[in-house]
């Protein structure tokens, strides 16, 4: 099963991700965790990538193309993955629609994770992230069982750096910009799935999985 992740910074994307990875048992891959990764390393893609984060700008697609495609090469990616953040901009939609149709195959679902901009900021400055295995938690609505340790690993837990209400609000504006026409793309498509991401957690995931079933 092959599906895309679609939404607002913040809409809760990650979250539902992984847990429909640990559900269907695919990868999930985020590309933001790809350059956060990179990031932390200094690599040079890293460095690259991180005078875009920091503004709240998208990485250029020739990098973010380049990342992906390498990335569903792998052979974990055989029977399908979760792409989270990707695409982004309607030049990736249509790379990764090439890759995918020349294998053969297709998009079975773009989800799309609605919740209104007002909620999106509050949202944004609770978020805690482990920069070790991807894992996110909100301080009020997603807590860590230990306060500021990642459940799953046991590291600590950041702030992610563009998390501020400023770089959050430029965010949001390329994400209007740029990111919500892939929302028609897919409709043309006959893929794209709403549900609303203003509820909690879990009844989101029951939302989702009621569409994959
Ligand atoms: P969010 O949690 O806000 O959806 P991500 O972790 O997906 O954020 O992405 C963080 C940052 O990484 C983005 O603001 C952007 O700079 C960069 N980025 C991630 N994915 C992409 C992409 N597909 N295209 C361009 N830039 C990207
Ligand atoms: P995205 O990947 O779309 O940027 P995240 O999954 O990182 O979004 O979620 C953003 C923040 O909101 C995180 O702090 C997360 O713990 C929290 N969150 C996710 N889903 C919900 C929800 N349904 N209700 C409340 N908070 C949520
Ligand atoms: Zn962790």
């Amino acid at each position: 099963m092959k599906i895309i992740m679609l939404g607002a910074p913040g809409a809760g994307k990650g979250t539902q991700a992984q847990m429909i990875a640990d559900k269907y048992d695919i990868p999930h891959i985020s590309t933001g965790d790809i350059f956060r990764e990179n990031v932390k390393k200094g690599t040079e893609l890293g460095m690259e990538a991180k005078k875009y984060m920091d503004q709240g700008l998208l990485v250029p697609d020739e990098l973010t193309v380049k990342i992906l495609l390498d990335r569903v090469a792998k052979p974990d990616c055989k029977n399908g993955y979760v792409l989270d953040g990707f695409p982004r901009t309607i030049p990736q939609a249509e790379v990764l629609d090439k890759a995918i149709t020349e294998l053969g195959e297709k998009i079975d679902y773009a989800i799309n994770v609605d919740v209104p901009d007002e909620n999106i900021i509050r949202r944004m400055s609770g978020r805690r992230a482990c920069l070790a295995c991807g894992a996110t938690y909100h301080i009020e609505h997603i807590p860590p069982k230990q306060e500021g340790i990642c459940d799953k690993c046991g590291k600590e837990l950041v702030q992610r750096d563009d998390d501020k209400e400023e770089t959050v609000k430029n965010r949001l504006d390329v994400y209007h910009k740029q990111t919500q026409p892939l929302i028609d793309f897919y409709t043309k498509q006959g893929v794209l799935r709403t549900v609303d991401g203003t509820m909690d957690m879990k009844d989101v995931f029951t939302a989702i999985t009621t569409l994959l079933a």
